[in-house]
């Protein structure tokens, strides 16, 4: 344990960050490895070119990212509103939802539900797709998310008929929008574990 210890020194946050999200001390050193390989002018940020390295398929940085046809929102996902870097804490605490559930492990250190629990993998989701952040799924914002995921036209006679069912399907309270709530319950029984995780952390 020391030995690993002394090798965080130099990682900004490293001891409030394993509290935080549960990654070990040598998660923590394998993703600043990753982080410092990515950050070109060695500011300790990463910037959207930056980060889009990640897509680069001979990088061999986080190859699911490149194979995820809505990468590039969960590239997004990395920057706050208004914000065009992220630094490493931040890169970190974005990459925690994509650990495996620990069920042992409910609260973090500050009581919140950890990143990696079901609920908070979820939420992550939902906001991949919420893109106008108003706590729904439109059925335009629907309807783009198909369409960068298969490719086709949202003209496409096809794709709307998915995304009416898809609709229909899940929206509850007949609101024509797909609420948090309603998110949740239509993903009840997908193995969410198994859908966002990234490879090289385990
Ligand atoms: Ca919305
Ligand atoms: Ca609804």
């Amino acid at each position: 344990m020391g030995s690993s210890n002394s090798s965080l020194q130099h990682i900004p946050n490293a001891q409030e960050l394993i509290q935080d999200t549960g990654f070990s001390a040598a998660h923590i050193q394998r993703l600043y490895e990753r982080f410092e390989l990515l950050d070109r002018d060695q500011m300790g940020r990463l910037s959207v070119t930056y980060l889009s390295d990640l897509r680069v398929p001979d990088f061999e940085a986080i190859p699911e990212l490149a194979m995820n046809p809505i990468g590039d929102r969960i590239i997004a996902a990395f920057f706050s509103p208004g914000k065009d870097t992220v630094d490493f804490p931040s890169f970190v605490r974005v990459l925690a939802h994509f650990q495996p559930t620990d069920s042992n492990r409910t609260r973090d250190s500050s009581g919140q539900e950890p990143y990696n629990s079901p609920n908070r993998k979820l939420r992550f989701a939902f906001q991949l797709y919420d893109q106008d952040g108003d706590g729904k799924i439109s059925r335009a914002e629907l309807l783009q998310v198909l369409q960068e995921m298969l490719g086709m036209p949202d003209t496409d006679e096809l794709l709307q008929s998915v995304a009416e069912r898809a609709i229909q399907e899940a929206d509850l309270d007949q609101d024509d929008a797909i609420s948090f709530e309603e998110f949740k319950k239509c993903l009840e029984k997908v193995d969410i574990d198994q859908k966002m995780r990234i490879g090289f952390l385990s």
